[in-house]
């Protein structure tokens, strides 16, 4: 195993570190399978992957990730603390809400945990999260009191993270990116703000839906050109662990191109790359639309459907009646955005409202 910085914490975090989601057990809406296996047996997975050299761990709230949060506790209490370095998070955007819950987490995992985040920061939430009185007011105030180590924002939108890299107050941040979704990733690298802060990767594996037109060594490998400080993998299974962490990986090169070739051999992808540089007036968000058709065809039929279902028909009207088309001004990829919406209409008017 590998260790990066993370950011100016002076934390050296494992290049690889463990993403608890499919340890929880419990009914959590999440996206991602999760195997529920019994408090001991989570407990050995994570041992095992300490093992290996995985030093980071990252959980969530028991109303986002079930009972990983007290399954990691359990875990942490059978090595020494001081090599183990936990994130966890909630999503709560108020003070006091989020003092509440890292209260209500301390108590769970037995221990102070050494990174905090505010969840699933969007640009409907940012302005209470950075503001007075804002969540990160309170994870500000919680650092100096010694009750969480570090602070952290996670969010899948960059301009969230381009706010949050600018902030002093945030010393780590949470993103999603794989070789597929890698426009976030490209423009964090080439962005000179970003750097001092820690930035802890998810989705690698996009959910799990790489796994098939891509190996975990080039899926893997693929992302560790990028700078990151530590890249989560969901593990649940003893299995999943030994792919993921007994080996060393080496950087692998992929073009967008040669991502969007393999995937050509299954289906005609959509070739957003997520940069999200695209801005539409009537605030649609091409990018997810984009990603709702491609984890379709990669398998998510149900989910990615209902989820387009939300804004698409909108979209689409709006998109016929478009004359100036701002949005492709600034899309790198070059795609002819009403046509690709026009595609995804099609599919989710040929699939049906389930
Ligand atoms: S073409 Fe469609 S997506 Fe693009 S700016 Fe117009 S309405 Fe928005
Ligand atoms: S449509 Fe183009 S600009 Fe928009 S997110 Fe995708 S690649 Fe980026």
């Amino acid at each position: 195993m590998r260790y990066r910085e993370l950011g100016r914490t002076g934390l050296r975090v494992s290049e690889l570190g463990f993403g608890t989601i499919p340890i929880l057990s419990g009914h959590v809406p999440v996206l991602p399978e999760y195997f529920s296996p019994d408090r001991d047996t989570a407990v050995a997975i994570m041992k095992n992957a300490f093992d290996h050299g995985c030093n980071f761990y990252d959980t969530a709230i028991p109303e986002e990730y079930g009972d990983a949060e007290m399954k990691l506790g359990a875990f942490v209490k059978t090595v020494d603390r001081s090599k183990v370095i936990i994130s966890d998070k909630a999503r709560f955007y108020s003070g006091a809400e989020i003092y509440r819950e890292v209260l209500r987490s301390v108590q769970n995992l037995g221990t102070t945990p050494d990174v905090y985040f505010v969840h699933q920061v969007d640009d409907s939430n940012a302005d209470e999260v950075f503001g007075k009185n804002g969540a990160l007011e309170a994870l500000y105030d919680l650092k100096r009191e010694g009750k969480i180590g570090f602070t952290g924002i996670a969010s899948h939108y960059y301009s969230v993270l381009h706010r949050a890299a600018l902030d002093p107050r945030v010393d780590v941040l949470q993103g999603s990116g794989n070789i597929l979704e890698r426009g976030m990733l490209d423009r964090i690298r080439e962005e000179a703000d970003f750097r001092g802060k820690g930035f802890i990767l998810n989705k690698v594996y996009a959910a799990g839906l790489l796994i098939g037109p891509f190996s975990t060594t080039e899926l893997i490998g693929g992302v560790l050109e990028y700078p990151f400080s530590c890249a989560l993998l969901g593990i649940g299974t003893f299995e999943q662990e030994e792919v993921a962490f007994a080996r060393e990986y080496e950087p692998v090169h992929f073009e967008f191109e040669e991502v969007l070739e393999r995937l050509r051999k299954t289906f005609a992808p959509i070739g957003c790359d997520r940069c999200e540089k695209c801005i539409c007036p009537y605030g649609h968000e091409l990018h997810t639309s984009f990603r709702q058709f491609n984890y379709y065809h990669l398998g998510k039929e149900f989910w990615a459907v209902n989820k387009l279902w939300m804004d698409l028909e909108r979209t689409y009207e709006h998109c016929r009646s478009c004359e100036e088309q701002p949005c492709m001004r600034d899309c790198p990829r070059g795609l002819h955005i009403p046509e690709e919406i026009e595609r995804v209409h099609r599919l989710i008017m040929q699939y049906g409202k389930t």
